[in-house]
């Protein structure tokens, strides 16, 4: 493991800027293995160095995990100049790994965003070469019928001229309304193209009308998270997408 400066270990998790934990080293409040260190710029491994501040031990890690339950409304981005994003959600706690989406959700999409700054593990998981399967829950304006779930087996033109891949289309239920019949779906497509489950049903004459992720991976959508909520993946989740 490679060493690190004190002030950056400690500032990324967030005990305060550069200048401040100067002036805190200087005041004796920190140790590395027992001794106290006035220098914050020393060069330390988080992992074999036991730091303390305060007195506190620190818990050191290098990456964090999230999942959360976007709602409608944000971007899926870590700024935005007019709109909130996922990352404004998240408490500082967090906001200070410099987490990122993997991926991409639409405005008006809800569901399963995993939020990480492991770049690796996000680099996996968008490889186009790596198909990673993701489920999605739509409401469909219109009569999905059993030749959609062909066409989508069998691969669907998107307006650009792009073929699909093959794409694994279930109808949950019709429903009529006022506009006509909603047709409930779920859908597994294994790459992401810009807006891909709503061009989908477009190139089929079909209008979504709602749309929540379920599933990315082996990773799934926790029911018990409300929407617009997040928690760290548990280490069975972490262990199932590495
Ligand atoms: N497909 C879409 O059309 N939108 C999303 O947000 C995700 C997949």
């Amino acid at each position: 493991v490679k060493k690190q400066r004190l002030d950056k270990i400690l500032g990324n998790l967030g005990y305060g800027t550069r200048s401040e934990l100067k002036r805190a080293a200087k005041q004796g409040r920190m140790t590395v293995n027992d001794k106290v260190i006035k220098d914050s710029g020393l060069q330390v491994d988080p992992y074999q160095d036991r730091i303390e501040f305060d007195g506190e031990p620190i818990m050191y890690r290098e990456y964090v995990y999230l999942m959360m339950n976007k709602p409608q409304g944000v971007i899926s981005a870590t700024e935005d100049r007019r709109d909130r994003t996922v990352v404004d959600l998240l408490d500082v706690e967090y906001q200070v790994f410099q987490p990122f989406p993997v991926g991409r959700l639409d405005k008006d999409t809800e569901g399963l965003l995993l939020i990480t700054n492991d770049g690796q593990l996000a680099h996996d998981l968008l490889s186009p070469r790596k198909h990673v399967p993701k489920t999605y829950e739509a409401h469909v304006l219109g009569e999905v019928t059993d030749t959609d779930i062909e066409a989508f087996r069998q691969g669907v033109t998107l307006d650009d001229g792009y073929e699909t891949l093959p794409a694994e289309l279930r109808i949950l239920e019709h429903t009529p309304s006022p506009e006509g019949t909603v047709s409930l779906i779920q859908l597994t497509i294994s790459e992401g193209k810009f807006h891909q489950v709503k061009r989908m049903f477009e190139s089929v004459g079909k209008k979504v009308i709602y749309l929540k992720r379920l599933s990315m991976g082996a990773l799934q959508l926790d029911p018990a998270l409300p929407l617009g909520e997040y928690r760290e993946l548990t280490a069975a989740e972490l262990e199932s997408i590495g």
